[in-house]
């Protein structure tokens, strides 16, 4: 009988025993999304376990293996191991397939196939507000973050994208590595102390880690006075979830997306994924925001 059989006759039997997932990190202790996840457990009545698990870079083929022979029904991977637990799984989705980087592991049958569920989380948020179909975009940012919803919002039909980032190296290897596998297009425009936003600016995006809890009045230097009042600003910041710069933009009269929504979003399909229960987000934004006023 192979794992998937298993779980399944499993199910129909008195248990004690709980379907687990976890998040692989290092550092990883102040990673909140135990606190989303056990609460969207909670809530649906879901039998199942999200543990914290601290695992150094050396350990990581050892602890995939390990989460493959307990069963786990997945597993987040956070800091340093989103591109390094590539070799170890059986498969890439889509977006983990352009983006080079896995977030999400998701068991299915008896494969462990790699997601990335990060600029799927920033898109539900975005689509909330405004469809990127036929949208310009500006991010500020060239990391892992900007380049997963670079992808997304290219997948999901954005007209262009325009990177400005701090290192300029970054940033062209950024629109470099986009415009060689996205039908969108890609351009940066450069970094000052006051950074002018391109014309028709649809959206703009701090995918930057600028303003992430302790920094909590860093702001990246955009001069709001070349921000379009209909631009829709969003921030990828989760903690906290009001930053300076969606302030900046409130005061200029532009509606904003903060990066909590973002957060929760890629929590919730990743949990969609393992238990086939679709949370509500709302019990897990409400589980976030204790532990963040914490
Ligand atoms: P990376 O380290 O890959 O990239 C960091 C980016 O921030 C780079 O573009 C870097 O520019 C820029 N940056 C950092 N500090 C400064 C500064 N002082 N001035 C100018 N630019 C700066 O990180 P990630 O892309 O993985 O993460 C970025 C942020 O996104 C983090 O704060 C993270 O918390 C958040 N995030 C939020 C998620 C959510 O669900 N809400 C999900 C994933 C990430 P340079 O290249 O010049 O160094």
């Amino acid at each position: 009988m192979n794992m998937a059989e298993y779980h399944e006759e499993d199910r129909m039997a008195l248990n004690f025993k709980q379907d687990l997932t976890a998040v692989f990190g290092h550092p990883v202790a102040e990673n909140p999304t135990q606190v989303m996840a056990e609460a969207a457990y909670v809530h649906h009545d879901l039998n199942w376990r999200y543990l914290t698990v601290e695992v150094l870079p050396e350990d990581l083929p050892a602890a995939v293996a390990g989460a493959r022979a307990m069963g786990f029904g997945g597993f987040n991977l956070t800091i340093p191991h989103k591109v390094a637990v590539i070799p170890h799984l059986d498969g890439l989705g889509e977006s983990a397939e352009v983006i080079g980087a896995v977030n999400c592991v998701v068991r299915r049958g008896e494969k462990l196939i790699g997601e990335n569920t990060d600029g799927r989380g920033f898109l539900e948020s975005l689509r909330e507000v405004i469809d990127p179909r036929g949208a310009r975009v500006t991010m500020i940012g060239a990391g892992g973050a900007a380049r997963a919803i670079a992808v997304e919002l290219a997948l999901a039909g954005a007209t262009s994208v325009t990177i400005i980032n701090r290192s300029e190296k970054r940033g062209a290897e950024l629109v470099e590595y986009l415009q060689n596998r996205l039908d969108c297009e890609v351009t940066r425009a450069p970094w000052s102390s006051a950074i002018s936003v391109p014309n028709g600016t649809d959206v703009l995006i701090n995918a930057t880690s600028i303003g992430l809890y302790p920094d909590v009045t860093g702001c990246p230097p955009v001069d709001f006075t070349s921000v379009p009042k209909d631009t829709v600003v969003a921030d990828v910041i989760p903690n906290p979830p009001r930053t300076p710069f969606l302030e900046g933009a409130a005061k200029r009269g532009c509606r904003t997306i903060d990066g909590l929504g973002m957060l929760i979003n890629q929590g919730r399909i990743g949990i969609t994924y393992w238990t086939g229960v679709n949370p509500d987000p709302t019990v897990m934004r409400t589980a976030l925001e204790a532990v963040f006023a914490d």
